[in-house]
């Protein structure tokens, strides 16, 4: 039941969001919703995938709560329905006329925002980015599988749904299923308890390119590994794409050595953590597609201090443009430095003490507290203090003086020279800069 009134709610909010945010963001976002039942007590949404609902709560619960019903807790009485769950019981009812080969394009689920011209290429990720492209405009006839691995939040996800809109756009015939590796065990589970597993193998036996994210998560599931790799091994002889995303290389992952080796048959990229310019250009694209404008010049202080991966970027562009909205400010340097500074208090730097840092350190680099302490200028010594000191200015919010005292009564410029050199080196040096993450987490554990 949709009653007028609360309708109402939810095409006000809209208006909201509508002045607020670029048309990109509302056409891609907000217009798919629809509002399917509406009390005074409760509202349900469809939405076209699970992706539009969470981009929903992650970024506009605020203004939500503002506008729609809450239950007695105080908390948004949303329910979300998928629209797919509906078109798949209209295909299934045709399905009774319709050949099979038709129906499986409802099922590749992709997230909007995830496309090739939304993923801004850079040193880091140009090899993995040619390679998807390459597999997209010619499935099954390229690199096979496609094996693509890295940190979390560097864009494999992206890269992956890139592929599943270019094949969905351009070879309209092909049958492509993206899932996640959870998915598909969650897939084999319900098909073994309905004994229906050969329908769910044909299925996939049937597909022309299938799409596979996370594949870490295999790992230690013996039964579900075996029938991964039969569906595997039939789509490849088959010369049918598969691409596969996974947190590592394959020769790292707990799997059986037949499924490492199928996996390293085609080819193996890695997406690397961007490097400054590129973490700028990301920004810039994010924040355009927000409607929001941010000086280069703050972009950049920005990508300066968030560099550990791209979600935690895109996360300080939703603070920013949640605080200049809240506060009915634009974006200037003292707004982004004021909300900037509020989320780098959230980072656990109080905690941290430059004994922490220094005992730490000592332990990556195997020398003794001590010798990081001292005046001692051997190199073996001097790194690794230069990577302590570049710590406790990036994690302990004290004064240079007082935080260079901590080290032997060295001089502030002494440690100001220690973190320029350090964040210089860490744009290259791959180790450096998983040794310094180590460290971090360490610290924050
Ligand atoms: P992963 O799967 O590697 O953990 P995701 O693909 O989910 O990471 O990416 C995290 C977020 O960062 C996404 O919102 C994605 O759009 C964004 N992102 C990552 N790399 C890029 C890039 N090169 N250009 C634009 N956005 C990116
Ligand atoms: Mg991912």
């Amino acid at each position: 039941m949709i009653t007028d009134q609360s309708q109402d709610a939810w095409t006000l909010f809209l208006d909201f969001v509508q002045e607020r945010c670029s048309a990109t963001e509302y056409a891609n976002w907000f217009a798919p919703i629809q509002v399917r039942e509406c009390h005074a007590e409760k509202i349900v949404l469809e939405v076209p995938n699970i992706f539009v609902q969470e981009y929903l709560l992650e970024n506009y619960k605020k203004e939500l709560k503002n506008f729609l019903p809450l239950n007695t807790a105080g908390e948004l009485a949303i329910e979300f329905a998928i629209t797919e769950a509906r078109k798949k019981q209209q295909t299934e009812k045709k399905t009774v006329e319709a050949p099979l080969q038709e129906a499986p394009q409802e099922t590749c689920q992709l997230n909007p925002f995830y496309t090739f011209e939304n993923f801004i290429e850079g040193p880091s990720n140009q090899f993995v980015k040619s390679a998807a492209a390459g597999v997209a405009m010619r499935p099954g006839r390229s690199y096979n599988p496609l094996f693509i691995h890295g940190g979390v939040g560097l864009g494999k996800t992206h890269l992956l749904h890139g592929i599943g809109h270019y094949v969905k756009q351009h070879h309209k015939k092909l049958r492509i299923h993206s899932i996640t590796t959870e998915g598909f065990i969650n897939d084999l589970v319900d098909n073994l308890r309905n004994k229906t597993l050969d329908k769910m193998k044909r299925f996939y036996r049937s597909l022309d390119v299938l799409l596979v994210d996370d594949i870490q998560f295999l790992q230690n599931r013996m039964n579900f590994e075996e029938e991964f790799c039969n569906t595997f091994e039939s789509l490849i002889h088959q010369n049918k794409q598969i691409v596969i995303t996974s947190d590592k290389p394959p020769g790292q992952l707990r799997l059986s050595e037949r499924l490492i080796a199928r996996m390293e048959w085609g080819l193996v990229a890695n997406i690397g953590i961007p490097d400054l310019e590129t973490r700028v250009a990301i920004l810039q694209h994010k924040a355009e597609q927000k409607g929001i404008r941010i000086p280069q010049k703050v972009a950049f202080f920005i990508a300066e201090h968030i560099y550990h991966n791209v979600r935690q970027l895109e996360g300080a562009i939703n603070r920013l443009c949640a605080y200049c909205r809240m506060m009915g400010l634009d974006v200037t340097e003292e707004t982004v430095e004021r909300s900037l500074s509020e989320l780098f208090q959230l980072s656990p730097s109080k905690k941290v003490s430059v004994d922490n840092i220094m005992k730490s350190v000592a332990t990556i680099f195997e020398v003794k507290v001590s010798d990081l302490r001292s005046d001692s200028r051997s190199k073996d010594v001097a790194f690794p203090r230069q990577v302590a000191m570049y710590l406790a200015k990036e994690l302990i919010n004290d004064s240079l003086a007082k935080l260079s005292s901590s080290f032997g009564g060295k001089t502030h410029s002494t440690l100001l020279h220690a973190w320029k050199k350090i964040s210089g080196k860490l744009e290259k040096d791959e180790i450096l800069r998983r040794q310094i993450e180590m460290a971090r987490r360490n610290l924050e554990a």
